[in-house]
């Protein structure tokens, strides 16, 4: 039995799909932290008071029978050639059948596309005749009151939405005319099911080193060290790199890089024993940081509903920091950590335990901790000015790295802070953390919320939290070191 993630695996990868299906399927945290079931707000918004309810283990001939009986069927299974769709709800009508789908989106997005279509062959394939279909998205107008306002929270789409917000078609119109025979792939998911022995080549890898399976796949064919031609960034050439042979660092030809500084560096680094920094610029940078130190750290989760006041749908809700402050030699650290609507406390005791001067530095300060501080200072206004000079202080550490002021080889490609801190001072390690990354953490926070007294949960999310900015202050000194 197939479900329309394994046809989307197999579509991006036969042998992705093959690893996956032979793992059993990891159920992972939802990104977006959902209260109340989607398919129950889907079936108030449409009207429906008499519906079947299917489940997860149901015989489909049962689904057939209660939509025969009741007209409607939520959460409905239904099956067609070894394909087994679930379709939040479906509502049998005089022109033929309603359908209606649910996302975690603001718009019904033109890339959920194929993952539509499959619903619709099995529905198809099965003899229904589709009237309408719908899918219904967050509202990104809503404000939320004191008091949730929940059919106000969602809207129906009728259109497809492509990334730059131009539409792209009524999804009905689109799905009814493109059709899709998924028969042909699901006959090949079962040709690669049975043939353990299936090799991709490299040219047929779409992800290369960016899949987890990357050293599973290709390590007996290639050497995958830190000067591999697989960890070279930016680069339009390297699948031609590697179909010439030219598979290490030092063997490509200067000509034929796009001459990114990134580039630059990591051919720079490979050539000087596995460092590289631009001196002169890392030196400006040092000498553009004012004292104190301010190391800044968040954690935060992301609510689908908004659960208090002044908050929109996918707004974020921050429930922790971590500071380090360095004055010369000393350091000193702050934090905070809470569950609720701790969003003013948070606030306060940010500004309370944030020096009025001094360079905030960050790790992608402006595609996180700014952003958050924006939010906030958009949900309280009475704190605005002191965050806005928050985020005038901001320095983001990440651009050393990313913009190739400074590369060690060892990085490999990567530029998270996990991976940094593990490549300049390996004792600083996550591993020996029980809560070892963000999304481990929003789980925990999550198990924090129903029960605030789990004191083992606070103190793995308290170290976790520390560790970020501590190894902050350790990449700056290692920065230090080498100016
Ligand atoms: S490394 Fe490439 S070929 Fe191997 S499973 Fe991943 S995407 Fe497929």
């Amino acid at each position: 039995m197939y479900h329309v993630s394994d046809v989307l695996k197999h579509g991006f990868c036969p042998k992705l799909f093959w690893y996956i299906r032979q793992e059993g399927s990891r159920s992972p945290l939802k990104f977006i932290q959902m209260t109340q079931s989607l398919s129950d707000i889907l079936l108030k918004k449409v009207g429906l008071t008499e519906v079947f309810e299917s489940y997860r283990s149901i015989d489909p001939k049962d689904v057939f029978e209660g939509l025969k009986t009741k007209k409607a069927v939520l959460n409905g299974r239904f099956e067609h050639h070894n394909l087994r769709v679930k379709i939040p709800l479906v509502h049998l009508t005089q022109e033929g059948l309603d359908v209606y789908f649910t996302t975690l989106s603001v718009n019904a997005r033109v890339e959920d596309q194929r993952y539509l279509s499959m619903h619709i062959y099995v529905l198809e394939s099965l003899g229904f005749p589709i009237h309408k279909i719908r899918v219904m998205s967050f509202n990104p107008d809503y404000v939320r009151e004191s008091e949730l306002d929940i059919d106000a929270c969602f809207v129906f789409r009728d259109q497809f939405i492509r990334q730059n917000g131009k539409t792209a078609g009524n999804i009905t119109e689109v799905l009814l005319s493109r059709k899709t025979d998924f028969g042909s792939e699901l006959n090949m998911m079962d040709e690669v099911m049975g043939n353990e022995a299936l090799k991709m080549t490299i040219d047929q890898c779409p992800a290369l080193n960016r899949c987890e399976y990357f050293e599973v796949c290709f390590q007996k064919q290639f050497d995958l060290s830190q000067n591999s031609v697989f960890f070279l960034t930016q680069s339009a050439n390297k699948r031609a790199f590697i179909n010439e042979g030219l598979l290490k660092l030092d063997q490509l030809p200067l000509d034929r890089l796009e001459g990114t500084a990134l580039q630059f560096a990591q051919i720079m680094a490979d050539r000087n024993g596995g460092q590289f920094a631009d001196k002169l610029v890392l030196k400006h940078w040092l000498n553009g940081l004012n004292q104190p130190l301010i190391f800044m750290d968040f954690e935060w989760d992301t609510h689908g509903i908004p659960p208090y006041h002044g908050m929109k749908p996918m707004d974020v809700l921050c429930f922790q920091y971590s500071l380090h402050i360095l004055r010369d030699q000393d350091l000193a650290h702050y934090e905070f950590l809470e569950s609720g609507d701790c969003r003013e406390r948070f606030i306060q005791s940010l500004i309370h335990n944030t020096p009025k001067e001094g360079s905030i530095i960050a790790y992608n300060a402006f595609g996180a901790e700014a952003i958050r501080l924006n939010e906030l200072g958009e949900q309280f206004p009475q704190y605005k000015a002191e965050l806005d000079q928050m985020i005038e202080r901001m320095v983001d550490l990440a651009v050393l790295f990313t913009e190739g002021i400074v590369y060690l080889s060892a990085m490999k490609g990567s530029f998270t802070l996990k991976n940094i801190i593990q490549v300049i001072n390996p004792e600083l390690n996550y591993a020996q953390l029980s809560i070892g990354h963000g999304l481990e953490a929003v789980k925990h926070y999550r198990t924090l919320q129903n029960n605030d007294d789990e004191d083992d949960i606070k103190d793995a999310l308290l170290k976790y939290c520390k560790m970020d900015t501590l190894a902050m202050v350790e990449i700056l000194g290692y920065l230090k070191s080498i100016v």
